[in-house]
């Protein structure tokens, strides 16, 4: 009798929580991917640059998000998935970068305590418009209805230097920053036990990103070999379907050319404004963005050689 009692105890507890877990990902709705037990990501959208990735993340003391949507529409779809998911609350939300299409869904989590690197509240404040927000909102009723009772949240916790650790349940997260190279606060996360690593918004697949003049490209493959030494078994792009490590070597290889390429005209003596003309990169000219984005690009490469750096080095 005690033991039996005691078993149905076990049994109830071991239900009460593998039963969220069990729900199959396709429940959730088609944007939703299950990578492992209790982590979700919500993913790929149709248009390729309108595809912010956010992830959910199950532990025994509630609800870690990484991100929050590409939109207010996507975000509130987030929401219905964790109450799906599990009755417990969104206690931490991670931010992998500022932009808007990764953290304006915030104010959908009001539970949650908002994490990310130093300076990413200050920049979210710094480029935040109120009026462009409201104006975007109008593009479709839907959209408007799901921006009702927005406002713009920015970090609780903000972390500086390389990394810091957040324990929840049983579950470890590490962050680790992944400096300015793309906007000006952005982390990597990484479930050690899980080998699952969100590798922020650094490189993209099949598409090509613009480089802003905060941003270097050494910083960018120096955080891209980080990541790749971690050795991570899926890879949870900003932008795109999960993924391995080889995103990090292609985005690398491509940023590789592009500087052996822009040294080698440099040394011609050609000026930015020739380089941008002649230099051609026909490997990469399918890709989504290349056309637009490759000239500002090219800036990016000749204000790293004008600053010392040796391609191949
Ligand atoms: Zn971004």
């Amino acid at each position: 009798m005690k033991i039996k009692s005691l078993l149905g105890l076990l049994l109830g507890a071991c239900a009460s929580y593998l039963a969220p877990a069990a729900l199959r990902a396709q429940d959730l709705g088609p944007h939703f991917t299950k990578i492992k037990d209790g982590i979700y990501v919500q993913t790929a959208k149709s248009t390729p640059q309108a595809n912010s990735n956010a992830s959910i993340v199950l532990t025994t003391e509630g609800v870690v998000l990484i991100d929050t949507g590409q939109t207010a529409i996507d975000t509130r779809e987030l929401a219905d998935a964790v109450k799906k998911l599990t009755a417990q609350p969104v206690r931490f939300s991670i931010d992998t970068e500022t932009h808007p299409d990764h953290t304006y869904g915030h104010f959908m989590f009001p539970s949650a305590v908002i994490i990310g690197h130093e300076g990413g509240g200050e920049e979210m404040r710094q480029s935040f418009d109120p009026k462009r927000t409201a104006e975007q909102s109008k593009s479709s009723p839907e959209l408007q209805a799901a921006m009702d009772g927005f406002r713009l949240i920015t970090p609780q916790i903000e972390y500086a230097g390389d990394k810091m650790t957040l324990y929840v349940g049983e579950r470890t997260f590490v962050l680790y920053s992944l400096g300015t190279t793309h906007s000006l606060a952005n982390s990597a996360v990484w479930l050690p036990n899980e080998r699952v690593l969100w590798g922020g918004a650094v490189a993209i697949e099949k598409q090509i990103n613009t480089i802003r003049p905060h941003t270097n490209i050494p910083d960018m493959l120096a955080v891209m070999k980080m990541m790749t030494a971690l050795n991570p078994e899926v890879v949870i792009p900003a932008h795109g379907p999960p993924t391995t490590t080889k995103m990090f070597a292609d985005y690398s290889a491509y940023l590789e050319t592009l500087l052996a390429r822009v040294a080698a005209l440099m040394k011609e003596g050609k000026s930015l404004d020739q380089i941008k003309q002649e230099l051609k990169m026909p490997e990469y000219e399918d890709l989504a963005g290349a056309k637009e984005r490759i000239p500002n690009n090219i800036e990016a490469a000749y204000r790293a050689i004008k600053a010392g750096y040796v391609p191949g080095s």
